[in-house]
């Protein structure tokens, strides 16, 4: 079987998925381990039956409804290839969104905190970009603590990952910059029976109040952690904006605002906090 004649076969065993094309590519780019030029410019190579055995086992974990980033180990999130396992939620398109916003303050070299830091992705981009900033990143699971520290390693980035919950281990400290991606889905949402998010935690995922309690708890303490002028920003829900902007402007934050993710919903609020 060649590298063509494989991707074909994963193809079509899984038609009907979410992605069938994107993920046998992957899948196929890792078990063979070829680069996406490689696959395109030497499809007649022949798999070796070792590469055969592994592509055949990874489509059937993706059959079984694994997300592909469970199955590789690793997902890219803004350039940058991050470990990922079943204790943190896989990185995600829209919170790219986050990222750019952020990149976009006028600010100087800064020191960051990232809440609910997951694999670190998003102190891990912000840090890759800005040599010059200090991220301070946190996560309550050990084992998302422990992730991202090795995915802080790997990236050779200006991150400290601290374990605890939310602003528990900053304590007295302050910040040019607080970002969130915090759990936010309400628990009663029918869509987390469907798809990726089976496999990913609840802990990254759900949060009381119709998906608000972990948001209304970060912005209502953010201030204390902020040094003004310092911004806050928050992922979350398509339909959360109008309130993450009302709890905002309501708790004393200026400059308000959403942006839309890549899909064109609503999905970051920021605000700007300044003394008096
Ligand atoms: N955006 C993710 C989803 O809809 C959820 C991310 C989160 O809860 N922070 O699956």
């Amino acid at each position: 079987m060649t590298l063509l004649e494989a991707l074909r076969w994963g193809r079509g065993a899984l038609a009907g998925g979410e992605s069938p094309d994107i993920d046998a590519r992957l899948l196929l780019m890792h078990a063979a381990k070829v680069s996406r030029t490689t696959l395109l410019a030497f499809g007649e190579r022949p798999l070796s039956t070792a590469e055969r055995a592994l592509f055949e086992a990874f489509i059937a974990r993706r059959q079984g409804g694994e997300p592909v980033a469970h199955i590789l180990g690793e997902q890219e999130f803004y350039g940058l290839a991050l470990e990922v396992n079943p204790h943190t939620l896989i990185p995600r398109p829209d919170t790219e969104t986050l990222v750019d916003l952020a990149l976009a303050l006028p600010a100087q070299p800064l020191r960051f905190l990232d809440l609910g830091t997951g694999t670190g992705a998003i102190a891990i981009a912000l840090a890759a970009q800005r040599p010059g900033w200090q991220g301070i990143a946190v996560d309550a699971v050990k084992e998302a603590a422990e992730l991202a520290k090795r995915n802080v390693a790997r990236h050779q980035v200006a991150v400290t990952v601290r374990e605890g919950s939310w602003f528990m281990p900053v304590r007295a400290e302050r910040f040019g910059l607080i970002v969130s991606n915090p759990p936010y889905i309400d628990p009663i949402d029918p869509h987390l029976g469907q798809g990726d998010v089976r496999f990913e935690p609840l802990s990254a995922l759900i949060a009381e109040e119709a998906g608000l309690a972990d948001l209304k708890y970060i912005i209502e303490q953010a201030p204390a952690y902020l040094q003004a002028p310092g911004w806050l920003m928050v992922e979350h829900g398509y339909d959360q904006g109008a309130r993450v902007r009302e709890l905002m402007q309501q708790r004393g934050f200026g400059a308000v605002r959403s942006e839309r993710d890549l899909g064109g919903q609503e999905r970051v609020t920021l605000g700007q906090w300044r003394d008096n």
